[in-house]
C-alpha cells in the first residue's frame, strides 16, 4: 500500500518532491535536532491522487492521518480535542516555495469544550479566545470562503463601540463577544454551525490546503516563475508553539544573510507578542532581530548558533521563520533564501571562497535569468540630487523605478496592458495583488518590513520595491496617498529606489547599470565552462558596444534594413523602391550606399577583428513605403511622380501574406543590384578599416534560403564584387559567405545548401514559424489559449520546440558538417537569448548563440549549465 503521510522523522531534505519543501525541510531539522514542534505531512503525492479522485479524501489516507496523529498525542503528552489539548497547525508546502499562495490554518483543536481546558491550563483566557476567535475566521475564510472582510467589519465595530485604538485592548470578555459573532457569522455564511469536532477540523483542513493548490493566484504565480502544475502540494500538520501568550512570547523570519546585498549579515525581523503570519503580512512594522534578548539574554546567541548550524548544513543562505513560546526558541520553518541577482552573486562567490562549494556549483545556483536584474539602468546620481524626495521607507527589493501611480492591483494591470509603467502603490499587499504586482514597474507599499510579502515576492520577481514607507498616508479607496498634507493621486509620476528605499516625485533619469567585480568573476567561470560562444544580435556600433561590454564574442546578425529607416536615407530607400528601371534604382541605391558603408566601418571599428555577420536586406519592401494618401502624396512630390504613379506602384507591391511573399533572397533575386550595393558597401567598410589598421571579420549572410539555387544565384553576384574590389583596393578582406537557415527545405537540404555556404545561422524566428505555419506576427493571442488549456508547456517563439524545429535544425547541422567539416553553425533568431533553448544548441553542437546585447551575460551562464549539466 502507497504511503501518503511521513512524520518528520521519517523525512529528509533530499525528499521535496513527495513532502515538498517545507516538509522536508521539517524533517531534516527534526534530524538534526533542532527545536521544531512535531507533526507529519501529508505527501504531494496524496495531493495529486485527492484530484485524481475528484477532490475527495479517501479512506485510507483518512486512517494514515489519523494513525499519525495518535503518534503526535503520544509524543506531546497531549490529546487531539481531549483533556490536555493538543493544538495544531495546517499549512501548504510544495516542492518550489510558493509565498503567501496556498493555504494555511492554525489552532486546529479548539472547541467549546477545549476552550475551558486551555484557559485553566494557560490561566491565560484572553490569549485562548484570540486564538480561538483567529481560529473561527481562518477556518471560515480559508476553508468555507466566507469573506475576511465579514469578520473584519464585525471586530471592527466591536473595537469602535468600546472606543478602542489598539486590538490589545480587548479584554477576555470582549474577546468572548467576538468569538460568539464570529461563530454567527460563520453560520450565516456557510449554513451550518463551526465545527466542534476536532477530526472534521482537521480533514477539511486539509482538503482546502489540497484545493488551494489549484487556486487562481497559485496558478498565476506558477505561470510567472514556470513551475509545473502537476507538483502537487504536500501538507504538514504540526503541533502548535504560539508567539502571542504574552511579553515573554515572539514570532520572526531571519535571513542567514541580507538577501538585497548579500553581505554576510543575520538579517531579520521580529515581532513581540504575535502569531505566526503577522510579520509577513506586514500588518505591524517589526523590531531588529537582536531585540529578542529583550524576552531573555541567550535568545539571540542561541538563535545566532542555530542559523550557522543551518547554512552550514544546507551550504546557502537560509530564510528561517522562528516562534518564541514562553522564552523557549522553535524553529518552524528553513528553506533556501529568496535572494536579488546581486546577492545571489556575492553569496555564491563567498560560498566558494569560503570552501562550502565549487565554482561549478556556484555557477548552478544562479539562474541565468536572474542576471536581468543587473544588466539594467539605475537613478542617474546627478539626477537624484536634483529630484524631490517624498518620503523614505525600506530598501526591500533593488533597482530603478519610475512611472505613474496605481492603488489597485487590477488598475496596475490595466495601465500596464495600456502601455504604461504603473507604480503599485498599497498600504500592505497581499497574495491577491500578484498580478498587479507582476505587472508594475515597482512597487511602494506604507507597511510591512523587508520581509514582508511585498518585499519577499518583489525580490523574488527582481522587481523595485520601498515597503514600510510609514511617512506617507495610503488611502486605497480614495486612490491616493498624502505626505504632509500633499495629496499624490492615481496616475502621478513617481520614482522608487528600492536600493536606497528613497520614493520621489515625477520621473527621475537613469544610467546604464556597471557591473561589478563580482559579476566579472562569475563571467570568467562561466566562460572557462562553456563551450557555446555568445554573440549579439547589434544593428549599430552602439548596440555593438553594448554588446562588448557584456562580454559578446562577435555578431550574429546585423539586420541590414533597420538602417534603412533613419533619416535622410529613407527617402534614397524609396526611390529606390518605386524605380521603375535598373538604371533608376542603381542611381538611388548609389545614393545610399555611403550611409550604408558608414554603418558598417562604425561596426567595425567596434568590433575589433570580432566576426560580423551582416544579413542582405530581408523584409518586403512595402514595410519602407508610407500607407496614407498624405503621407503618399508628400512622397510623390519629393520624387516627382504623380500621386497616381505612385499609388499604384505601392499598390503593386501589396502582398497578400508578405511574411511568405517578396523577400529574403528574393530579393536579391528579383533586384540584384540591391545585393551589389551591400556587397560593396560591405567589403569597402572592411578595406576602410583594415587600411587603419583594425582587424575586421565581415560574414555576409543570405536570408531565407530554400534552394541550393537561390544561394548559387546570390554568390555569383556577391563574389565577384568582392574579388574585384580587394584588388582594385589592393587589400585582402577575410570574408565568409554563408546562409540562414530559416526555411524548412532549407534545413532538411542543408547538405546540398552546405556546397556553397561556408556557415548556417539558424533563424528560429522564421524556422518556427514556417515549421509550425504559425504566423509570427499573430499567433501570440490564440498561443496564449494553447498554454492556458496545457497543449503547449511553453510558447514555441519563446523556447525552441526540441522535437519538430529543433529535429530540423539537427538534420541541418548534421548535413551541413558532412558536407563542410569546418562549417560554422550558430543560431540568431529570438531563442539565442533563452537558456532552455540554448541548452538545445548546445547539444546539437552549435558553435555559437546570438542574442540582443542585453541578454548576452545570461546566455554566457546558460551556455555554462548546458555543459555543466550534460
Ligand atoms: C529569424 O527568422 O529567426 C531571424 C533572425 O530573422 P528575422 O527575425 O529578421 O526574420
Ligand atoms: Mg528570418
Amino acid at each position: 500500500m502507497a504511503k501518503f503521510v511521513y512524520a518528520f522523522s521519517e523525512g529528509n531534505k533530499d525528499m521535496k518532491d513527495l513532502l515538498g519543501g517545507k516538509g522536508a525541510n521539517l524533517a531534516e531539522m527534526t534530524n538534526i535536532g533542532l527545536p521544531v514542534p512535531p507533526g507529519f505531512t501529508i505527501t504531494t503525492q496524496a495531493c495529486n491522487t485527492y484530484y485524481d479522485k475528484d477532490q475527495q479524501l479517501w479512506p485510507e489516507l483518512k486512517e494514515e492521518i489519523f494513525s499519525h496523529l495518535k503518534a503526535l498525542e503520544e509524543k506531546t503528552g497531549k490529546n487531539y480535542g481531549g483533556e490536555n489539548p493538543l493544538l495544531v497547525s495546517v499549512r501548504s508546502g510544495s516542492k518550489f516555495s510558493m509565498p503567501g499562495m496556498m493555504d494555511t490554518v492554525l489552532n486546529l483543536g479548539m472547541n467549546d469544550a477545549t476552550i475551558p481546558v486551555l484557559i485553566k491550563n494557560s490561566g491565560n483566557p484572553r490569549f485562548v479566545l484570540d486564538a480561538y476567535r483567529r481560529f473561527i475566521q481562518m477556518f471560515g475564510d480559508v476553508v468555507k470562503g466566507v469573506p475576511k472582510a465579514n469578520f473584519d467589519a464585525f471586530f471592527d465595530k466591536i473595537k469602535e463601540e468600546k472606543g478602542y485604538e489598539f486590538d490589545t485592548q480587548l479584554s477576555a470578555d470582549d474577546l468572548e463577544i467576538i468569538v460568539q459573532g464570529f461563530k454567527a457569522i460563520y453560520k450565516e455564511g456557510v449554513g451550518s454551525e463551526f465545527p466542534q469536532d476536532p477530526k472534521v477540523q482537521l480533514l477539511e483542513s486539509v482538503e482546502a490546503v489540497f484545493s488551494s493548490w489549484d487556486n487562481n493566484r497559485a496558478r498565476i504565480y506558477r505561470r510567472e516563475h514556470n513551475i509545473s502544475h502537476k507538483l502537487g502540494t504536500g501538507v504538514n500538520i504540526q503541533s502548535m508553539v504560539f508567539g502571542n501568550m504574552g511579553d515573554d512570547c515572539g514570532t520572526g523570519v531571519a535571513f542567514t544573510r541580507d538577501p538585497a546585498t548579500g553581505e554576510a549579515k543575520l538579517f531579520g525581523e521580529f515581532l513581540i507578542n504575535a502569531q505566526g503570519e503577522d510579520v509577513v503580512a506586514g500588518i505591524r512594522t517589526p523590531m531588529q532581530i537582536e531585540e529578542m534578548n529583550r524576552i531573555n539574554d541567550h535568545l539571540y546567541p542561541d538563535f545566532v548558533h542555530i542559523c550557522d548550524t543551518l547554512e552550514h548544513h544546507y551550504k546557502d543562505m537560509q530564510d528561517i521563520e522562528f516562534t518564541i513560546e514562553n522564552g523557549t526558541l522553535y524553529i518552524l520553518q528553513t528553506r533556501t533564501g529568496k535572494r536579488t541577482a546581486h546577492a545571489a552573486l556575492k553569496i555564491a562567490i563567498e560560498l566558494v571562497e569560503a570552501g562550502f562549494i565549487d565554482k561549478k556549483e556556484a555557477l548552478l545556483r544562479i539562474e541565468p535569468e536572474q542576471l536581468d536584474q543587473l544588466l539594467h539602468p539605475t537613478f542617474d546620481k546627478k539626477a537624484l540630487r536634483e529630484a524631490v524626495v517624498i518620503a523614505k521607507g525600506l530598501n526591500a527589493s533593488p533597482g530603478a523605478a519610475s512611472g505613474q501611480i496605481f492603488f489597485e492591483a487590477n488598475d496596475a494591470v490595466k495601465a500596464a496592458e495600456e502601455g504604461l509603467k504603473p507604480i503599485l502603490v498599497r498600504k500592505e499587499t497581499s497574495p491577491e495583488d500578484l498580478e498587479g504586482m507582476i505587472k508594475a514597474a515597482g512597487i511602494l507599499t506604507a507597511k510591512g518590513g523587508r520581509t514582508s510579502h511585498a518585499a519577499v515576492v518583489a525580490r523574488g520577481m527582481g522587481k523595485c520595491c520601498v515597503a514600510g514607507c510609514e511617512a506617507i498616508n495610503v488611502d486605497e479607496s480614495k486612490k491616493q496617498f498624502t505626505h504632509k498634507g500633499k495629496v499624490y493621486k492615481e496616475g502621478d509620476f513617481i520614482s522608487l529606489d528600492g536600493s536606497t528605499g528613497y520614493v520621489y516625485e515625477g520621473v527621475v533619469g537613469t544610467t546604464e547599470a556597471t557591473l561589478d567585480e563580482d559579476f566579472e568573476t562569475l563571467m570568467g567561470w562561466a566562460d572557462e565552462v562553456a563551450r557555446l560562444k555568445v554573440r549579439s544580435n547589434a544593428d549599430t556600433p552602439q548596440d555593438a558596444a553594448q554588446a562588448i561590454r557584456f562580454g559578446a564574442k562577435g555578431i550574429g546578425l546585423t539586420r541590414t534594413e533597420h538602417m534603412f529607416f533613419q533619416e535622410h536615407r529613407i527617402s534614397a530607400v524609396r526611390e529606390m523602391i518605386v524605380a521603375q528601371n535598373v538604371e533608376n534604382r542603381v542611381k538611388a541605391l548609389d545614393k545610399i550606399l555611403p550611409y550604408q558603408q558608414s554603418d558598417f566601418v562604425g561596426i567595425f571599428e567596434v568590433m575589433k577583428g570580432f566576426p560580423v555577420t551582416i544579413r542582405l536586406l530581408d523584409p518586403p519592401l512595402h514595410e519602407f513605403l508610407p500607407q496614407k494618401d498624405s503621407e503618399i502624396m508628400a512622397l510623390a512630390k519629393e520624387l516627382d511622380l504623380s500621386f497616381e504613379d505612385l499609388k499604384d506602384r505601392i499598390t503593386a507591391l501589396h502582398e497578400i501574406n508578405p511574411m511568405l511573399g517578396h523577400r529574403g533572397c528574393r530579393l536579391a533575386i528579383s533586384y540584384p543590384e540591391i545585393a551589389a550595393m551591400q556587397t560593396r558597401a560591405i567589403i569597402l567598410a572592411a578595406i576602410e578599416v583594415i587600411k587603419k589598421g583594425i582587424p575586421v571579420l565581415p560574414e555576409i549572410m543570405v536570408p531565407l534560403v530554400g534552394h541550393k539555387a537561390e544561394l548559387d544565384y546570390v554568390e555569383a553576384i556577391v563574389r565577384p564584387i568582392a574579388k574585384k574590389l580587394m584588388e582594385e583596393h589592393g587589400v585582402e578582406v577575410p570574408y565568409a559567405f554563408g546562409t540562414m537557415i530559416e526555411v524548412p527545405r532549407g534545413a532538411i537540404t542543408a547538405g546540398d545548401i552546405a556546397q556553397t555556404a561556408e556557415f548556417f545561422s539558424f533563424g528560429t524566428n522564421d524556422l518556427t514559424q514556417m515549421t509550425y505555419g504559425f504566423s509570427r506576427d499573430d499567433a501570440a493571442g490564440f498561443i496564449n489559449e494553447y498554454l492556458d488549456k496545457g497543449i503547449f508547456t511553453v510558447d514555441p517563439f519563446v523556447s525552441i520546440d526540441p522535437i519538430g524545429v529543433g529535429l530540423l535544425m539537427d538534420m541541418a547541422a548534421k548535413q551541413g558538417r558532412e558536407t563542410r567539416s569546418d562549417i560554422h553553425l550558430g543560431i540568431c533568431g529570438e531563442h539565442g537569448g533563452d537558456p532552455s533553448s540554448i541548452k538545445f544548441c548546445h547539444s546539437i553542437g552549435l558553435d555559437y548563440v546570438s542574442c540582443s546585447p542585453y541578454r548576452v551575460p545570461i546566455a554566457r551562464l546558460a551556455a555554462a549549465h548546458a555543459a555543466l549539466e550534460e
